[in-house]
Order: structure tokens, then sequence, then C-alpha cells
């Protein structure tokens, strides 16, 4: 079977005729009269040819020009070429050498010499090409993943007493600038960024492609420094007409442990860079202990949080709120609680941002929710007087479709009145998709739902925003309270909120007050309602009903 495409170039219409029919039977012949059409040749079959048979003199351009040509262009440079020279000339074959021949035959052909010679050499580029394709990335030219690997082994092998970093380096939305501009501009990014990395880096440093939008690098520690300053300082790429800023994110592992294999090297500096995915003002982020801690911690907490679900190790406590004008209580927060059988006694603070990313909080919701009606329920069969009690909605409950449905089925289900249910959403999920939770929201005011805007003045704020949203009440965060209630009073927007807010018909809870000092200052304002371990703290179910009684 004819693989392999060969180039003749030759002036001699005579010589061609001979190569072609000595050669035809094994390989695809292109024809070239002169340099020029050879190049023209090679411009369209490019990678393609797998060798070059080359008179030196010819018309146009000669051998000689067209050698100098090709050798320039990495795309050719690995192509052999054998040189056809005139007669046993010593002189002639050097220079045919020098201009990067690879090897060269004499005239007139020894056509089974040729022979050997051009499958020798066939053969030993493919191998070298091989191993390049091995070592080298295509695109980016950069070490493979594998090869660097290898090459960062040698290095720190040889070097036992310096320091090293792995520094790993991400695009940030490179999925969705190679769905937007197409593959071929994500491969000019790529391309140019790897650059930008190299450079970056510095000239000492090893460079590999770990995966599409990945590259890795080992460093000297002294070096890292300088590295790591010039990804603070630039670190955006600029894309004139396609994507404006394209973030660029860095993980650095600092080799302190050379028994740990390279792999896991470079993944402990790829872990720390994705703590910091998407988060806009942060571009730089080290590996330590206390990370890999809490990674290990929070895999922990995954695998034994479906089990802890249905064995009921989680429990709703409850916060009082209460009336400023009179100091009754007038509703509770429910707050969930885990209660794991070694660990312990724990708070939603370990848990619930963790729940947040994972997805798992939409099912805890739901079970808390059902716990909270359940208890209204028997409450009110035990005749208490009924207070309403606030849950938590989670900003990933939001987005489900049957979200009002499952609050109406569970007022049916436990027979309450749904004002008694209130539903505190957190602040930031306004910000984020304010159409989706405003039309939500409408819905489950329209069923009887009172809802809460949470942790108010943690994020974002807008007062503006307060009027074109559907509330009931407002909940003032804790630190802002707190960090308003330490400013001069001329200066504290305390006031102005709780102003605000009343001119629309909200009511104000002021959450996590602590001291009398605060409480009165509260007062003062107008605030309504108060939530803090200076009346009470969260409290289990039993200690709750005792209260309420
Ligand atoms: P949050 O909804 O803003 O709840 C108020 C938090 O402030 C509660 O913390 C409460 O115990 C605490 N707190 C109240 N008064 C004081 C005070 O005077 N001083 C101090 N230092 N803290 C006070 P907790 O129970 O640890 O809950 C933390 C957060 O976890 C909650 O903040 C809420 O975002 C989330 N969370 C709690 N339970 C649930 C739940 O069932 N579902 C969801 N999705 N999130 C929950
Ligand atoms: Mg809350
Ligand atoms: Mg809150």
């Amino acid at each position: 079977m004819k693989q392999h495409q060969i180039l003749i170039v030759e002036d001699n219409q005579l010589n061609r005729e001979i190569l072609r029919t000595a050669l035809e039977d094994e390989y695809i012949i292109l024809e070239a009269e002169h340099g020029k059409e050879a190049l023209d040749i090679l411009k369209q079959h490019g990678e393609n040819i797998s060798l070059i048979l080359l008179d030196v003199m010819m018309p146009v351009m000669d051998g000689y020009a067209f050698l100098d040509t090709i050798k320039a262009e990495t795309e050719f440079s690995m192509i052999p070429v054998i040189v056809t020279t005139q007669g046993q000339s010593e002189e002639e074959e050097l220079t045919a050498l020098k201009h990067g021949a690879t090897d060269f035959v004499p005239k007139p052909y020894r056509l089974q010499i040729i022979k050997h010679r051009m499958e020798n050499l066939i053969k030993l580029r493919e191998t070298a090409a091989l191993a390049n394709s091995f070592k080298y990335d295509r695109l980016t030219g950069l070490y493979s993943k594998e090869y660097f690997y290898t090459k960062v082994r040698e290095c720190l092998d040889k070097n036992p007493e310096k320091g090293y970093a792995i520094l790993c380096c991400n695009l940030e939305n490179f999925k969705l600038y190679n769905d937007t501009f197409g593959r071929d501009s994500g491969d000019q990014l790529i391309i140019e960024e790897a650059k930008i990395f190299q450079n970056r880096v510095g000239e000492d440093a090893i460079c590999g492609r770990y995966s599409a939008d990945r590259f890795l690098a080992l460093v000297e520690k002294e070096r890292e420094k300088d590295g790591r300053q010039r990804f603070e300082q630039a670190r955006k790429v600029t894309r004139s007409g396609l994507m404006e800023n394209i973030s660029v994110k860095l993980g650095i592992y600092e080799i302190v442990d050379r028994s740990i294999s390279i792999e896991q090297m470079c993944d402990r500096a790829a872990w720390v860079m994705d703590t910091i995915k998407g988060i806009y003002n942060q571009h730089v982020a080290v590996y330590d202990d206390t990370l890999r801690n809490r990674l290990l911690r929070e895999q922990e907490i995954t695998d034994a949080m479906g089990q802890a679900l249905s064995e009921k190790q989680f429990t709703v406590y409850f916060q009082p709120k209460y009336s400023f004008k009179d100091g009754c209580m007038v509703g509770a927060e429910a707050l969930v609680r885990w209660i794991h059988p070694t660990w312990g006694f724990m708070s939603p603070g370990e848990f619930v941002p963790l729940f947040e990313k994972n997805g798992f909080v939409q099912q805890l919701d739901e079970y808390v929710w059902e716990c909270v009606c359940e208890k209204l329920h028997e409450w009110k069969v035990k005749g208490y007087p009924q207070i309403p009690v606030s849950v938590n909605v989670s900003r990933t409950d939001i987005y489900q479709s049957h979200l009002v449905e499952t609050f109406c089925n569970l007022t049916d289900k436990y027979d309450i009145d749904p004002a008694l249910l209130h539903l505190e959403i957190t602040e930031s999920a306004y910000t984020e998709s304010p159409d989706q939770i405003i039309n939500m929201v409408k819905k489950l005011q329209g069923c009887g739902f009172v809802i809460e805007m949470d942790d108010f003045g943690s994020g974002y704020s807008s007062l503006n925003m307060l009027g074109r949203m559907s509330l009931d009440i407002l909940k003032l965060d804790m630190a802002f309270v707190r960090n308003e209630l330490e400013k001069p009073l001329d200066e504290n927007l305390l006031q102005d909120v709780i102003s605000m807010a009343h001119r629309i018909h909200l009511k104000v809870v002021a959450e996590g007050v602590e001291t009398e000092e605060q409480a009165e200052c509260l007062r003062a304002m107008g605030c309504d309602y108060a939530q803090g371990y200076f009346f009470a703290k969260p409290m289990s179910d039993v200690e709750f009903e005792n209260q309420l009684g």
C-alpha cells in the first residue's frame, strides 16, 4: 500500500522520469520543476509530505534557496530532504549539508541505494515525530502533561536542596469564549495565553499544558514571588474586538512534601486555583494544609449528608423574635442544627454553604419546612397561641418551578394558615436574578405566605431596589446593624433604612441584637422587631414550646 507522499524537485524531465518509475510503486509522487513550484506544492500538501528529493541546479529557484526557505518554516523544517549532487564533489555535498539537507546521493542515480536511504529517513523522522508528539503539546508547543511530569521529577531529583513551586493557571470562561467565537479563535487564545504564561513564569521554568485551558509550570521558589506578582499586576488578557476581559486564575503549590507524586502536586495547584473560580477580585491562591483539611472535611460532610437526612440527624431550633413596642414574642426563626453521632453538634455555618454549592440544601430545606409545619400543627392542636415561624429559603430553592406547590402542599397537609409561615430569602438572591425572584415571590404572596428579605445590608443592598420588590418584612443583617451602630449618629444609615422601609409599608426586624444599648438604639429608631442573643438564643422545640405556653 502506498502511504507516503514524496516530492521530487528536478528540472530535468528525464531524471524525474527515472525517479518516478523507480519509486512510484511504493510512494505517491508529487513533482516540481524548480524550487518555487515545489514551495507551492508544499503549501498545499504541507505536512503530508514525508520526504523531498531535491536537485541543486535549477532555474527560477535553485535547490539551496529552496532549502533555506523551508528550513526557516517550522511547518516544513522537519521534512527530510535528500539532495541529488552532480558526481562526487565534496564541496557540493558540504554545501548541501550546510543548507540543511538531511542526506545526499550522487548522480547518476544508484536507485537501490536511494530507495534504502529514503526508507530509513522516513522511518527515522516518524519515530522522532512520535516521540515529539508525546513530549510536546501540538497547539502550544509546551510540554505535554505526561512529559511535564517526567521533566519535573528529573529536575526535583537533580536539585534535592532547592525549593520549588508548581503553578497552575486557568482562563476563566474559556468554554464560553470557545462557544461564542468558535474553536479556531479558542485555539488562538490558548496559543497566546500559553506564551503569556511562559513569559510570566520566567525563562527557567518548566512549562506544560495540563488540559484545554490550563497550564502548568515548575518554578524555583525564589522566582515564584516574581511570577505571582506579574500575575497579580497583569491579571487579565484583553482581547480587542472579541471578549474584553478574560480573567486568569493562578493556583500555587509550594512543594513541601517531595514524597507525593507530581500528579498530586499539580492537582493541589489546580485545586487551590479552583477555590477562587468566579471570585472576581482574586486571581492568585496558594495551597496550604488548612485548605486541604477544609476540602477533606467538605468531602466527609458530603459523604455523610444523605444518611444524616434519612436518619433524622438534622434538628430544627427556634429563635424567638420580639416586638420592640411591648416586648412580646411575635414570632420565631427556624434554624437547622446537625447532631451527628460522632461529630456532635454542628451549626449551619459549617454545612449550609457547602450544601448550597452541591445542591443538597434543597432536600434539607424541604425537610426543615416540613418539620416546622408539623410543629405549627402540633402547637395549634395543643392550643398554644399561634405565632408565625419563618424558614430560610435558599437561593437554589427559588429556581425550582414547584416551589409554590411545595409550600401549599405543606400548609394543606398540616392544616395551617399560610400567613403563619414566613419565608426568608437572602438579599443576595434578589440582586442575582431580580426578575425571577420577583415573579416567584408574587406567586407565594398570592397564596398567603409572608416574605422577609434576609441579611439586608450584607451585600449590594440598594434602597431604590426595595420599592420594586414585593416584600413584607425587612431583616437587617447582624453585621450591618453592628457596624452602623458603631458610627456617629449623623453617619448612621440605620435610621434612613428603617424610615424608608416604613414608607413602603415594610416591617423591620433587627438581627443579632446582643446588648441592651443596641436594643435601645434600635427601639429609638422605630425598628419593629428584634431577634438576638440579648432576648433569646436559638432553642430546641421543647424549650420553645415552654416559651409559648
Ligand atoms: P440567618 O438566616 O441570617 O440566621 C441568623 C443567624 O444569626 C443564626 O445563625 C442565628 O443563630 C444567629 N444569631 C441570631 N442572633 C444572634 C446574636 O445575637 N449574635 C450572634 N452572634 N448570632 C446570632 P445560625 O443558626 O448559625 O445560622 C446561620 C445561617 O445558616 C443562617 O443565617 C441561614 O442563612 C443559614 N441557615 C440556618 N438554617 C437554615 C435552613 O434551615 N436552611 C437554609 N437554607 N439555611 C439555613
Ligand atoms: Mg434567616
Ligand atoms: Mg439573617
